[in-house]
């Protein structure tokens, strides 16, 4: 039910959908792994709206491989002292709280290049307020599209924070933070078929109305193929997606199920999105109408919360017999 309310926003302002997104995907870690005095404390506010959140995984240097992060959290007595740079934050500088991945082992001091796994455990993840003295944020980026909702990079200089604000295990984090992507790419994949969607109902209008060597350009069957793939392929990744969701409601494993619904619902917006353009000809490149902004919005949706690249990583490692 969730996503689909999300694939309804996104067909109307992605931005929003994104937004709401990446909330339930902060809120992810407390709600999991969080202890029942952690949640009695700060859900609340994250569920009513209160609060809005950000997650906050990726480094300069660390995107894909998430596991070469470097913001260290030193213990210290009662809690921990966080130093390091955070990157790509959707929400930064505007968020309530930060969900925080940073590296508790190997004396804070990991190698350039750690390489695949051996370093897996020595990340934790960490609930920052807001308003977490030593936390400062960039300027937001120039990005092609989602013009509302700031990104920026953070800063973390000598920000103290209590023991109490650690979630899950010391070492657990990139569990939890791999964890909260799985559920996080159905919201992705579900804004990508909404943005995809509306594409499709612009370009079936517009296809309906203009008329070109004396019929509906709809009526000619070059473009009708045109439109009919582009439904198809808006049916396919919605099934995906709540094919993966269904798995996910009975508590059966759906890890790679989510990657496959990530994978196939963004491709998809993004054909749809620039078929949809092609539909509306010259008008359909200008700012006079949606569809050209739904291409710039479905772009990203190949890129963040794991490239496509790694959701084919991912679904591979699934095909892989021991
Ligand atoms: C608008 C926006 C919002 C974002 N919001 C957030 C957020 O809220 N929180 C957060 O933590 N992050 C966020 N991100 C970061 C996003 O998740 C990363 O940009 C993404 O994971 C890719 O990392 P990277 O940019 O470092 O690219 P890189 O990891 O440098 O990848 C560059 C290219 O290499 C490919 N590649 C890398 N490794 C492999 C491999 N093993 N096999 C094949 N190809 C590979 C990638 O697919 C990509 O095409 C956001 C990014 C953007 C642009």
């Amino acid at each position: 039910m969730y996503l689909q309310v999300l694939e309804e926003i996104a067909a109307r302002w992605a931005a929003v959908a994104v937004a709401v997104s990446v909330h339930s995907l902060s809120c992810h870690p407390l709600l999991t792994f969080g202890t029942e005095e952690q949640k009695q404390r700060w859900l609340p506010g994250m569920l009513s709206g209160d609060q809005i959140g950000a997650y906050s995984l990726s480094e300069p240097q660390a995107g894909s491989d998430a596991a070469a992060l470097r913001c260290a959290a030193a213990p210290i007595e009662g809690g921990y002292l966080i130093n390091g740079s955070k990157a790509w934050i959707t929400h930064g500088g505007r968020a309530d709280f930060y969900t925080l991945f940073a590296r508790t082992g190997q004396g804070n001091n990991p190698p350039a290049s750690p390489g695949p796994g051996g370093r897996r455990g020595d990340i934790s993840c960490f609930l920052i307020p807001g308003d977490q003295p030593g936390l400062s944020f960039g300027k937001p980026e120039e990005k092609m599209g989602l013009a509302a909702i700031p990104t920026t990079s953070a800063f973390y200089d000598n920000a103290e924070v209590a023991a109490e604000r650690r979630i899950g295990a010391e070492g657990q984090g990139l569990q939890i933070a791999f964890s909260a992507l799985d559920s996080g790419r159905l919201g992705i994949a579900a804004v990508a078929v909404g943005i995809a969607q509306a594409a499709l109902d612009d370009a079936c209008a517009y296809a309906n109305e203009r008329t070109a060597f004396g019929r509906k350009i709809i009526d000619h069957q070059g473009l009708g193929f045109v439109l009919a793939d582009m439904a198809a392929a808006v049916a396919g990744a919605r099934a995906t997606y709540l094919d993966a969701a269904r798995r996910r409601d009975a508590g059966r494993p759906y890890s790679q199920q989510a990657s496959v619904a990530k994978l196939i619902a963004t491709d998809a917006a993004m054909k749809v999105t620039t078929d949809a353009v092609q539909v509306l000809g010259g008008v359909g490149y200008t700012r006079d109408y949606r569809v050209e902004r739904y291409m710039r919005e479905a772009k990203i949706t190949q890129i963040f919360e794991g490239t496509n690249q790694i959701q084919r990583l991912v679904i591979a490692r699934g095909l892989t017999t021991p």
